[in-house]
């Protein structure tokens, strides 16, 4: 297929005066929908440490430390599919809205 110096001009201008599709990204954010799954809130109160998010977590990513009724959620290795929270009987795990998880220290990817 040929195109044309013309249309390529056409298309070109068509752009330069139509609102751009990308945002000023940090400065501005997108919001995320009521369905998004950032990083893992985890509600200590109500966990009865039964381990169903551990035992059903497909990356193996969530360590339950039972005598303490606490998880441990590696965020280096999840991959947000939101089992964990989908199991878990008392909603216990729910997803925040914070999706700038990129860090340097490995430490920081810890949900405890
Ligand atoms: S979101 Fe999925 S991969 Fe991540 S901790 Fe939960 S079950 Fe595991
Ligand atoms: S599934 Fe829920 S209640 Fe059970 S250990 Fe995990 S967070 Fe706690």
């Amino acid at each position: 297929m040929v195109v044309s110096v013309f249309e390529i001009i056409k298309e070109a201008l068509k752009h330069l005066f139509s609102k751009p599709d990308t945002i000023n990204y940090p400065l501005s954010k997108r919001e995320v929908g009521h369905e998004f799954r950032g990083r893992h809130v985890f509600m200590e109160e109500r966990c009865t440490a039964c381990g169903l998010c551990e035992e059903r977590c497909p990356s193996q990513c969530i360590k339950l430390l039972e005598d303490e009724k606490r998880i441990i959620i590696d965020l280096d290795a999840c991959m947000f599919c939101g089992l964990c929270r989908d199991v878990c009987p008392v909603d216990a795990i729910q997803f925040s809205d914070e999706y700038e998880l990129a860090t340097s220290n490995k430490e920081e990817l810890f949900v405890d």
